[in-house]
C-alpha cells in the first residue's frame, strides 16, 4: 500500500516532470498561434516577428513553415506565401536539400504572384544548382516564358524537361509553342517562316489539329485550295471535336474548287462521327442551296430529333418565320428572340481540366495554362 502523502509527491512529481519538458512545445506552439493569427489578420510584420522567432531549431518547424507557405499560395494569399518562404530562407540554418526545396517554393509563389524576374531567376539558378530539382524548377521557367510569350526560348527550356509520364505532355507544349511561331509569321505574311515552324509542330505532335487548321490556312493564302482542303479535312482523322474550328475555311476552299458536291459530302461524313451543332448549320446551309427551305426544314427537324439542341430550335423557327403571318409570326418572333438571348449566354468552349469557360476557341487555358485541353461544346444546347 502506498500511503497519502506519498502518492501526493508522486502524482505532483509527475505533474511537474510533464510540465517541465512540456513547456519548450508550448512556447513554440504559442509562437505559432501568434504569427498564426497575425497572418490571418492582415499583419505580416507581426507574423515576421513571431514566426520567424523560432527558426533555428528543427526540422520539424520547418516543414510547418513550408506546408503553411504552400497553403497560403493554393489559398492565393501569394503576398504572405512569399513572406513566409522568404523568412525561412533568410533565417533559419538550412542544409543545402532543404534550402533547395525552400527555393522551389518560392520560385512558384513568385510565379503565381506574377514575379516573373524573380521566379526566372530562382527556378534557372535551382535547375543548374541541383539535379534533383532541375525537371521542377526548368517547369516553372517554362511558366514564365509562356506568359512572357517568348516561344523560342519555351522551345529550348522544354526540350531540356525530362520525365517519363510528363514527356507527351511536354511534346505537345513544344507543338504548340511552333504553332504561336506559325502564328506570327502568318500574321507578317512570312510564309516560309510559316511552314518550317508547322513542320517542326509536326515534329513534336504528329497529331495535333491545330497545326492541320493552320497548314490549311497557308495553303488558302497561297491560292491552293486542293492542299487546303486535304489539310483541313485531316482535323477530322486527329479529333473531331475540332472539326467546327475548320469548316469556315474549309468552305471558302471548297468554294474555290468550285466542288460544293465535295463539300456536302465531306460534312455528311463529319455528322456521322461527330454531333456538333456547327456540322449541323453548315450542312443544312448547303441543302438549302442546293435543294431549297422545305429540304433544310426537314433536315433541322431530323436532326433535332437525333440530337435536340438551342441552335436547332432557334434555326427551325427561323425557317418557319419565313411562311408565317400576322399573329403567328408576331409570337414566333419573340420565341427566336428569346431562344437566341439563351443562346448567346451560353458559352462555346470549355476546359477539361478546369472547367473555364469562353466564348471563342483558345489553345491555351488561361486560367489552368493547359494546352489543348478547351474544347467546342458540341453538346445539347451549347454551340
Ligand atoms: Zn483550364
Amino acid at each position: 500500500m502506498i500511503d497519502g502523502g506519498l502518492l501526493v509527491f508522486l502524482v505532483v512529481g509527475a505533474v511537474g516532470l510533464g510540465w517541465f519538458l512540456g513547456r519548450r512545445e508550448r512556447k513554440r506552439s504559442h509562437y505559432y498561434e501568434m504569427g498564426l493569427r497575425h497572418l490571418l489578420n492582415d499583419e505580416p510584420d507581426q507574423a515576421v516577428a513571431t514566426l520567424v522567432t523560432e527558426l533555428d531549431f528543427e526540422k520539424d518547424s520547418i516543414d510547418t513553415h513550408l506546408a503553411l507557405g504552400g497553403l497560403l499560395r493554393r489559398r492565393g494569399e501569394l503576398e504572405k506565401a512569399v513572406f513566409v518562404h522568404e523568412s525561412v530562407l533568410n533565417k533559419a540554418r538550412l542544409d543545402r536539400a532543404t534550402r533547395n526545396m525552400v527555393q522551389i517554393e518560392l520560385a512558384r509563389d513568385y510565379l503565381q504572384a506574377g514575379l516573373l524576374d524573380r521566379a526566372e531567376t530562382m527556378s534557372m539558378n535551382l535547375a543548374e544548382e541541383n539535379p534533383e530539382y532541375r525537371s521542377e524548377s526548368l517547369k516553372v521557367a517554362l511558366q514564365v516564358y509562356e506568359q512572357e510569350r517568348d516561344w523560342y526560348r519555351a522551345i529550348e527550356i522544354a526540350q531540356q524537361v525530362t520525365g517519363g509520364a510528363q514527356e507527351s505532355k511536354i511534346e505537345n507544349a513544344i507543338s504548340h509553342y511552333c504553332c504561336e511561331l506559325a502564328e506570327l509569321a502568318i500574321a507578317e505574311d512570312n510564309i516560309e517562316a510559316a511552314t518550317d515552324h508547322l513542320t517542326k509542330a509536326i515534329g513534336h505532335n504528329a497529331s495535333n489539329p491545330r497545326v492541320s487548321l493552320l497548314q490549311g490556312q497557308v495553303s488558302l493564302s497561297n491560292q491552293d485550295a486542293k492542299a487546303a482542303v486535304r489539310h483541313f479535312e485531316r482535323v477530322l482523322v486527329q479529333n473531331p471535336i475540332y472539326v467546327s474550328e475548320s469548316l469556315l475555311p474549309l468552305k471558302s476552299a471548297y468554294q474555290l474548287l468550285a466542288d460544293p458536291d465535295g463539300y456536302r459530302q465531306y460534312l455528311t461524313q463529319c455528322l456521322e462521327q461527330t454531333p456538333a451543332m456547327a456540322v449541323v448549320l453548315a450542312l443544312g446551309q448547303v441543302i438549302e442551296e442546293q435543294e431549297g427551305s422545305e429540304a433544310l426544314a426537314r433536315f433541322i427537324a431530323n436532326q433535332m430529333q437525333v440530337n435536340p439542341s438551342l441552335r436547332g430550335f432557334v434555326e427551325l423557327i427561323e425557317i418557319n418565320l419565313v411562311h408565317a403571318e400576322g399573329r403567328l409570326a408576331h409570337n414566333l418572333t419573340l420565341l427566336k428572340d428569346f431562344a437566341e438571348a439563351m443562346v448567346k449566354e451560353k458559352p462555346g468552349y470549355r476546359c477539361n481540366d478546369c472547367g473555364f469557360e469562353g466564348k471563342r476557341m483558345r489553345w491555351h487555358c488561361p486560367s489552368c495554362r493547359e494546352w489543348a485541353s478547351i474544347e467546342p461544346l458540341l453538346g445539347q444546347d451549347s454551340d
